[in-house]
């Protein structure tokens, strides 16, 4: 299955969340059955992402939203462990210190874009501007409102300099959230990942909902695409996505570069080395 068109939001279309499975997991029955598949798109990945950071000429820019739980975390380290950590970069966002918010929205995130030849990995995002802040009121409607508009933008600069853009909504099911949260409290070596602000999110399900649904429906664009991934099952959250991303830099046609030397040269001073040292 062609998961990036599957999963892909069409530009211009209007989302409604209720009516995607979040327990969706194709004809898998088990991690088990997945398992071959998982581990030949983590190849592919991995040889994918040298060749990106061989080339040097591209970036990709992955964007992980979803609720708390939804498997953000989990994400980074399967996607992750797939790659080659000198080519990539991860950096997570949280309520803005005083000098990010002292700048535009946009300034934080445009930093920690990467550069050409590089991967980064953002857990939360730009997106958060039109997610917890306008959930919260945090700025007033008429200035979120217009960060849609904002994001386009900043998305097609990125894009029209050779920044690929793929972002990932991880949909989870409000079951699936309680299910998390209680291995949470069970698990002590997980106690560490709950925070008061999981709880307090949970009342707002609704609101959340609406706004996720403002950012997929307004921000899905040819150039940087959101993908609805269902990710109940974790194993087949990562399947996905390393489907997607692994297909997605095959489509940009990478090249090694050419030798800086003279490979024949090189290999002759080789040979008279080996024979020297006989
Ligand atoms: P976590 O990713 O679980 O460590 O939590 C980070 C927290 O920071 C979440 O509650 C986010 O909603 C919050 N956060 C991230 N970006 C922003 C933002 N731009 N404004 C306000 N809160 C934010
Ligand atoms: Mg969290």
């Amino acid at each position: 299955m062609d998961y990036s068109k599957q999963f892909r939001v069409t530009p211009g279309s209007k989302v409604d969340l209720s009516q995607i499975d979040a327990g969706f997991k194709d004809q898998h029955e088990s991690h088990a059955h997945a398992l071959p598949e998982i581990e030949a798109y983590e190849q592919k990945l991995q040889e994918l992402q040298y060749l990106m950071y061989a080339e040097g000429k591209r970036s990709l820019l992955i964007c992980l939203q979803g609720r708390d739980a939804a498997g953000k975390d989990g994400t980074i380290k399967h996607v992750l462990g797939a790659m080659n950590p000198q080519g990539c970069t991860v950096s997570g966002f949280k309520v803005p210190t005083k000098t990010e918010a002292a700048h535009d929205f946009l300034w934080r995130y445009h930093r920690a874009t990467p550069e050409k030849g590089q991967v980064a990995i953002f857990n939360r995002s730009h997106y958060e501007d039109v997610l917890v802040v306008r959930v919260h009121n945090l700025v007033p409607e008429d200035v979120w409102s217009k960060r849609y508009d904002h994001i386009n933008h900043f998305e097609q600069l990125l894009h029209d300099t050779d920044t690929h853009i793929l972002k990932f909504y991880l949909h989870i099911d409000g079951e699936e959230q309680l299910k998390r949260f209680k291995q949470r409290i069970d698990d002590p070596t997980r106690h560490w990942k709950i925070s008061d602000g999981d709880y307090a999110e949970r009342p707002l399900w609704n609101e959340y909902t609406q706004a996720f649904e403002a950012a997929l429906s307004n921000c899905s664009t040819e150039h940087a695409p959101w993908f609805i991934i269902p990710s109940n099952h974790k194993w087949f959250r990562n399947l996905a996505i390393s489907q997607i991303v692994a297909e997605t830099l095959k489509t940009l046609n990478m090249q090694f570069p050419e030798p800086t030397v003279d490979i024949n040269e090189i290999k002759q001073k080789y040979h008279q080395m080996a024979e020297e040292s006989k």
